[in-house]
């Protein structure tokens, strides 16, 4: 097993710190939600009802105090934010390098927002990562007990074939556009997510092989505006490790040249100019990803394992 990203930071250079994510320990709670979320909690929480699972829907919702502090102070260094190329996703996992765990930018190219973040998730699993991706988009209001603030909606085009246990995770959810619908920041998202296998979207399957990551929920994502152009390209790489599940994911979006080796994402400058976008409200969206990807896997976390024991079968 890989072990270089476990170990502690060498350098005590703030921009560069591990900023712990070990889920337990340190946490401070999620106390500002835009109000269009504040409304959506509520709409979600008369949803859940008396679906089985409503015991696991909350609404205090914790996080890491070094991770939201992390976010606090601006945005990375241009040396520490990776483009969407095959060059640089292939350096996520290069145990050479050393991101900072949680962090945000704008991409100059595009222009791109980007998001970054590594998560340890105690007492998780690669087996329930794969398993949460192929239960949640059935119904809607499994997908709220994730965010239950900022999460409206989510399914597939083909529902039976993602539920179809004969099937292997690829099988079920790989070419079944999931259509979601989120809050990232006050900001009301509706997503395309195309997931595929890492490899198709660039990844070398020896860097995957080496790093021992044995789940993937990687995709590009079309607007549902414009659902011919790549808007957005989404990494999460999952491996097993002795203190639980770590988790790498990035985040692009808006237009990057690199865009170019998917569907439509050559007219990703033009879609970002209709959409009245440019470097500095990506900037703010970039800042806003990263927060709801901080408070979105820190809960997953700490609902995952009891929500797999008891529907995982
Ligand atoms: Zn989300």
């Amino acid at each position: 097993m890989p072990t270089s990203q476990l170990e502690p930071a060498k350098t005590s250079a703030a921009s560069n710190a591990r900023v712990g994510a070990v889920v337990g320990r340190d946490l401070t709670p999620v106390t500002y939600y835009p109000v269009p979320m504040q409304r959506q909690f509520f709409a979600n929480q008369a949803a859940i009802g008396t679906k089985p699972y409503a015991e696991f829907f909350h609404p205090d919702l914790t996080v890491p105090i070094a991770w939201a502090k992390a976010l606090q102070r601006g945005p990375l260094s241009p040396e520490q934010a990776l483009s969407p190329s095959v060059a640089d996703i292939n350096q996520v996992l290069d145990p050479s390098r050393r991101f900072p765990d949680a962090g945000y930018a704008v991409l100059e190219e595009g222009p791109c927002a980007y998001t970054q973040s590594r998560i340890e998730m105690a007492g998780v699993t690669t087996d329930m990562f794969r398993w949460w991706f192929l239960w949640h988009p059935i119904e809607k209001e499994r997908y709220s007990l994730w965010f239950p603030w900022a999460h409206v909606d989510n399914y597939v085009e083909d529902p039976a074939r993602l539920a179809d246990t004969s099937l292997s995770y690829e099988q079920r959810l790989y070419g079944n556009p999931n259509h979601v619908e989120e809050f990232v920041g006050p900001s009301s998202l509706k997503l395309i997510m195309h997931f595929t296998e890492p490899t198709e979207l660039g990844l070398d399957a020896a860097v995957l092989r080496r790093a021992g990551i044995t789940a993937s929920a990687s995709a590009t994502i079309r607007v549902a505006d414009a659902p011919e152009i790549t808007f957005m390209f989404m990494l999460h790489l999952a491996r097993d490790t002795d203190r639980g599940l770590e988790l790498f994911s990035r985040y692009w979006i808006g237009a990057h040249p690199e865009f170019k080796r998917f569907p439509g994402g050559a007219d990703g400058p033009a879609l970002l100019k209709k959409m009245g976008m440019d470097r500095h409200s990506l900037e703010t969206l970039a800042y806003e990803m990263a927060v709801h990807d901080m408070t979105e896997f820190n809960h997953l976390a700490t609902i995952l394992p009891a929500v797999h024991r008891a529907f995982g079968h």
